[in-house]
Formats: structure tokens, C-alpha cells, sequence
């Protein structure tokens, strides 16, 4: 029944879930393109009986659609997931144009964050756990996985990581200590020969050097140690690639390929050093180069990551910072090329350590970072005024990007728990897409930046 008021306007009964509602006709008009703005009592719709209209959708969604009606734009309730809101939207075919800028956020922040779960839960998938799921696999091999990848799987694998993470540390104390000079020995005559070589090859080696070269022999001992921590190290290493379900994953991961190479590295001019003395310059060559390597096994120490699973939420952090840290390369960039000329334009004729551009743009580097060695400083009064001009601007420009980057980290930091608890409370969430069931219409809305800066290798 529709009942003629003294506006000219009729009134109209709308029944959503069973909440009844009733605007003016002259209302559902203010969006033309919408549902509403189309009744018809000739649709499924109309109830003839009770004359009002029934949609089966939620009341409570709904008093914000008609609300939008009265106040000619879009506000979403502040507790809403944006998808919901979106779906509802549609049903009523309103266009995502008309929500007030207010409301952006609420709108679209959960596309976010559907995004940061499901690269979450591709990150968890790749773990030891889910090469479980892995059909073709014998259980002796699974079994050897697991113990090898993850410490919580039982007692005997929390004990075996325990000793390898001691070794670890014992291999890196016996490095440090091998290099201090109490723990030294002397060359023979025939190595320092064979040293001459080596410093041959790297041009003009002045006779102060070559002596403290000569003075580089490490204690035998150290170097037992840190071989003997290294050969149980590499074992492990071998028979984790060859129980390994993905073999591809284990090859290309940010951690595990620095550290074959300096594993390779590392027995490479081991088994050199036993015929050290019979080497020609060529192989000589490649020993220095392979010593160089050697740096990767540094790689280990992430090893002990294995204790603290969330850690590789770290990892996640700088992948999906990759715009902030473009920012921060780029203002850094731009303030070091400003602030060495300038500084470089006043101090140039007064002062000898700033009188050319790489200098000054080094001490721009260190003033902005605020690290400040004091190893040069501006000698004019507008020098000075520059400085304290480029420390400001240091600290401004590092606590810009800093701040995003450790809010990334938090959510990301939680995110990770909520998908660890999910898993462990329902295992079948890892066998099918249910998470991005529903999503695909947020990563298609997306433009794609996030997409890209997660998709790393799997860190830990
Ligand atoms: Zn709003």
C-alpha cells in the first residue's frame, strides 16, 4: 500500500532478513542506476499479500545502503570487512564511486590484508610440515626431513639442531679467535715462498704488509675446530639435499645458496692448502678467489633461526618494504649529492680533507646517518649551518621509511601467529584454496605492487 503524503512523495515498505523498513519513493531515487530505484511489483520481490518488498540479504548492512539513500553518498559501518561491503553493494548495484572518501580505508583495507595471509600461508606451506603432505615420498625419508628441518617435531630433532647450532657457534668463536695474534704462528721458509706468489698476483704489496701477512698463520688447532665443525656441517647439508621433497625450493633459497657456496669454497681451498707449496700462479688465482668465497658460509648463522620460527617474518618484512626502502635509497641519494656539493662549494678552498666532491658526499653519508665519525669537519661558519642543516635532514629522512618498515614487521608479526593457529586448528586449510576463495576480486582490484614485493623465496 503505498500512502500518498502531503510532498507528492508515496511511501514504500521494504521488508530485508524480517527488519522492516520504510523510506519515500522520492528516496530510492537519489542513485537512478540502483536496484532500489527500479522497484516493480512485478518482480519476485513484491509481496502482494503483505505489500512490501522482501529481499533476503542482512538488515543490518542494509540500514547503511538506505542510509546512503538519505545522505546521497556511501559511509560503511567502521567495523566492517571491505569485501562484505562490496558484495553487499553490488547485490544492490550501487557504484563503489559513490563511498565518501572517509571511508576508503574501511573499504579496501582488508584486501591488504587478505594479501599479506595468503602470501603468509604460501611462506607456511613451503615449511617442513607441508612437504609432509607429499605422497610419493618413503615415511623413512619423511621421517629424516622432518628430525633434520624442524626442532618441535621431537626430542631427539630439538637435540640434533641444539648440536648443530653448537657447532655453529663453536666454528665462529674458534674463526674469531684464530685471529687474534696470541693464537698466531709463524709460516715455514717453503710457505712463505708460496705466499710471495699470492702477493705477486696482487700487484704492489709494500714489505710492512707482507709481514703481517706472513704473521697470519693461524693456530692449528682453531683450524682443526673450525674444520672438524665444518665437515659435520657439510654432512648435514648433504643429506638434507638429498632427503629434501623439493629439491628446486632447496636449491634456490636466499639462505641455502650462499651457503653451498661457501661450503664449496671452503673445501676447495682446503684441499689446496694441502698442496700448497706444488700450486701454479693460475691455480693459485683461483685458491684467492675461492678464500674470498669463503665469506658466504656467514650464511650458517641462520641456521640458528631454526629456535625462533617468526624470524623469517623478518625476511617477509624487507620483501614487502621494498618501496620504502626505494624511497629511503633514493631521498638519501638526493640529500648526499645536495648537501656534498654544498659543503663541497664552502670548504673546498679552506679546507684540505673536503676539497673534492667524493669527500664531501662521504661526509654527507655519514652526517645523514647520523653515525658522525668526526673525521672531517666543516671549518667555515656557513659550513657549520650546513652541517647542522644535514644532520637534521638525516634524522628526518631515516625515521620516514623506519617507522613504515616496523609497522609492516608488527602486522606481518601477528598475521604470522593467526596463520599458525588457523593451520594447527584446521590441517585441511592447507589442502584446498580456502583462504583465497572470495579474494580473487581483491587481487584483481589491487594494482599489484604488493603482489610483486612478496613473492620471495622461502627465508628460513
Ligand atoms: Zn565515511
Amino acid at each position: 500500500m503505498e500512502i500518498k503524503l502531503q510532498t507528492g512523495s508515496s511511501k514504500i515498505r521494504l521488508n530485508v532478513g524480517g527488519t522492516h523498513f520504510e523510506t519515500f519513493n522520492s528516496t530510492l531515487k537519489t542513485f537512478p542506476e540502483s536496484k532500489l530505484a527500479h522497484l516493480s511489483k512485478h518482480t519476485n520481490h513484491f509481496d502482494s499479500e503483505k505489500n512490501e518488498y522482501f529481499f533476503d540479504r542482512n538488515p543490518i548492512l542494509f540500514a547503511f545502503i538506505l542510509d546512503a539513500y538519505r545522505k546521497e553518498e556511501i559511509h560503511l559501518p567502521s567495523d566492517i570487512c571491505g569485501p562484505t561491503f562490496r558484495k553487499e553493494l553490488e547485490f544492490w548495484e550501487l557504484s563503489l564511486s559513490h563511498v565518501a572518501p572517509c571511508c576508503w580505508e574501511a573499504l579496501y583495507k582488508s584486501d591488504d590484508d587478505v594479501k599479506t595471509v595468503n602470501k603468509l600461508m604460501d611462506n607456511y606451506k613451503k615449511n617442513a610440515h607441508f612437504c609432509m603432505t607429499q605422497d610419493n615420498l618413503s615415511a623413512c625419508r619423511k621421517r629424516l626431513w622432518m628430525f633434520l628441518e624442524d626442532p618441535h617435531s621431537s626430542y631427539f630433532a630439538m637435540a640434533w639442531v641444539t648440536f648443530m647450532s653448537i657447532l655453529v657457534i663453536a666454528a665462529i668463536v674458534a674463526e674469531m679467535m684464530a685471529s687474534l695474534t696470541d693464537f698466531k704462528e709463524e709460516f715455514s721458509e717453503k710457505e712463505k715462498q708460496a705466499l710471495d706468489l699470492i702477493l705477486d698476483m696482487h700487484g704492489d704489496i709494500n714489505n710492512e704488509t707482507a709481514k703481517r701477512i706472513y704473521a697470519m698463520k693461524p693456530n692449528r688447532y682453531l683450524s682443526l675446530t673450525v674444520t672438524c665443525c665444518h665437515a659435520i656441517l657439510t654432512f648435514e647439508f648433504i643429506i638434507s639435499f638429498i632427503v629434501c621433497p623439493i629439491k628446486r625450493d632447496f636449491i634456490l633459497n636466499t639462505v641455502r645458496t650462499p651457503l653451498m657456496f661457501g661450503y664449496i669454497c671452503f673445501w676447495v681451498t682446503y684441499s689446496m692448502e694441502k698442496y700448497f707449496l706444488s700450486l701454479g700462479p693460475t691455480v693459485m688465482l683461483v685458491y684467492v678467489i675461492c678464500k674470498y668465497g669463503t665469506i658466504f658460509k656467514i650464511a650458517r648463522l641462520f641456521y640458528l633461526s631454526k629456535y625462533v620460527p617468526a624470524l623469517k617474518v623478518v625476511g617477509l618484512t624487507f620483501a614487502a618494504s621494498i618501496s620504502e626502502l626505494k624511497i629511503l635509497v633514493f631521498l638519501l641519494g638526493v640529500l648526499v649529492c645536495a648537501f656534498g656539493k654544498s659543503m663541497y662549494s664552502l670548504e673546498s678552498i679552506h679546507n684540505d680533507d673536503m676539497n673534492n666532491l667524493f669527500a664531501t658526499s662521504y661526509w654527507a653519508l655519514i652526517t645523514l646517518t647520523t653515525v658522525g665519525y668526526g673525521d672531517m669537519i666543516p671549518n667555515t661558519k656557513l659550513g657549520h649551518v650546513v652541517a647542522a642543516l644535514c644532520a637534521v635532514c638525516g634524522i628526518i629522512v631515516l625515521a620516514l621509511p623506519i617507522g613504515i618498515i616496523a609497522s609492516t614487521f608488527n602486522k606481518l608479526y601477528n598475521f604470522n601467529s593467526y596463520v599458525i593457529t588457523h593451520v594447527r586448528r584446521n590441517k585441511d586449510v592447507l589442502s584446498d584454496s580456502k583462504i583465497r576463495k572470495g579474494t580473487d576480486n581483491a587481487e584483481k582490484d589491487s594494482d599489484g605492487r604488493r603482489d610483486k614485493v612478496y613473492n620471495v623465496n622461502r627465508v628460513f
